[in-house]
């Protein structure tokens, strides 16, 4: 169909909740993407933090083609082969002991709000039901998930929210340690911010938020929807600070690009859940399992992909660095880990997207000023110089 058409029918049929660029994204392959007239892109958004593996991984690709030939969905009343075999996968390669699944990242939080509420209503028998978040953070749009974000921003007009929420400052423990009471049931935190800007914590900020915890009795739940499977280099990024979480979540990379989320806790905390008390239709649905098992499996074989991710996440770095040192009145700082990068600048980033998006480069701009680099982690230097070149070309004529 037409361009024209297709915008035209996007305007007139879906719901306006997105600014969309005015492209059409047709077919994709690794880094590159292409739209229907025909461009080619290349892809440092994938998707937002999703496909990992890049676009349409023949791995994926064909475990989804024997799924679907095979058995697409079942309801959770009965054992699923892939769900199985994925939570496995998971558990043998985190702290965690139990897995649930879900669809989205917001669906994880709700599972984990709700997980640790019950917890201590059910295991401890205390009326702990108070959650800590960060401001600035992002956790989803459901109404549980969207009071939990530190930003008003997307609370705006939806109010009532949910009660017990306290949001404090972000990489600031004396402002967690004030906030905590007796009502208090978790701290929930994503180790990087990752909508709130990519905003790294102090090196011993979650190694002091897991000591608080567990003086207060209260679990330590990490949003690693967006810093897990890979992104900061190691396969979670909780492994960086020498801690584990009671609870994490999990989505966007999980299925190598398709919906899944997932809810990982120690044993104890699983307790708190038994038959009957939280559910989802399509949670663990066989299809999505096997393309999320294909996924992890490319990604654990042999160390390549993560290692690709710390190495080229190293080398965006660097390159970065050089632009701030030529452009000192434009970027303001650099920071991230692995494959999740964010570059501040003085101004706002929207021109300087859609000029990448002129030159065949697709970027994410977060928090109205920060660059957000989040390609497949098997981005490789030549597609990273090919990024590089183009911003330095659009900061030139700035
Ligand atoms: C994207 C994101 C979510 C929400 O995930 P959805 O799949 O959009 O519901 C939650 N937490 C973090 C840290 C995210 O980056």
């Amino acid at each position: 169909m037409e361009i024209k058409k297709l915008l035209e029918d996007s305007a007139r049929y879906l719901m306006n909740t997105y600014n969309r660029f005015p492209i059409v994204l047709r077919k994709g392959r690794g880094m590159k993407v292409w739209s229907s007239d025909g461009k080619e892109y290349l892809d440092f958004v994938g998707g937002i933090a999703v496909n990992c593996l890049g676009h349409c991984h023949p791995k994926v690709v064909v475990a989804l083609q024997k799924q679907a030939q095979r058995l697409i969905h079942v309801s959770n009343y009965y054992h699923i082969e892939p769900q199985i075999k994925l939570a496995k996968l998971l558990v043998e390669n985190s702290f965690a002991d139990k897995v649930f699944f879900c669809n989205s990242g917001a669906e994880a939080n709700e599972a984990a709000i709700k997980l640790s509420r019950r917890y201590f209503r059910e295991q401890v028998g205390v009326n702990r039901f108070r959650i800590i978040t960060a401001l600035n953070s992002f956790h989803g749009r459901t109404l549980a998930t969207v009071t939990a974000t530190g930003q008003a921003k997307f609370q705006a007009g939806f109010e009532p929210l949910v009660p017990g929420f306290t949001h404090v400052e972000f990489n600031d423990i004396d402002a967690i340690e004030k906030a905590v009471t007796k009502e208090t049931c978790a701290v929930m935190i994503e180790p990087i911010q990752g909508e709130g800007g990519v905003k790294v914590p102090d090196p011993d900020y979650l190694r002091n938020l897991r000591e608080l915890c567990d003086r207060h009795g209260i679990l330590l739940i990490l949003d690693e929807v967006q810093t897990g499977i890979g992104r900061t280099g190691k396969f979670f990024a909780y492994e960086h600070f020498g801690i584990t979480p009671d609870i994490m979540t999990l989505a966007k990379g999980l299925g190598g690009g398709v919906p899944i989320g997932a809810m990982l806790a120690t044993d104890k905390v699983a307790a708190g859940f038994e038959p009957g008390t939280h559910a989802t239709t399509f949670g663990g649905n066989p299809l999505v399992c096997a393309a999320a098992v294909a996924a992890m499996e490319v990604i654990l074989e042999d160390g390549f992909v993560l290692d690709q991710c710390r190495r080229m996440g190293k080398y965006f770095q660097k390159r970065l660095e050089e632009l701030k040192k030529e452009f000192p009145s434009i970027v303001a700082d650099i920071r991230g880990m692995g494959l999740m990068i964010g570059m501040e600048l003085t101004r706002d980033g929207g021109p300087i997207v859609k000029s990448c998006m002129d030159k065949g480069l697709l970027i994410n701009c977060t928090a109205g000023n920060v660059l957000r680099f989040i390609p497949p982690l098997i981005v490789t230097e030549k597609e990273i110089d090919h990024l590089i070149d183009a911003l330095e070309q659009i900061f030139d004529q700035l």
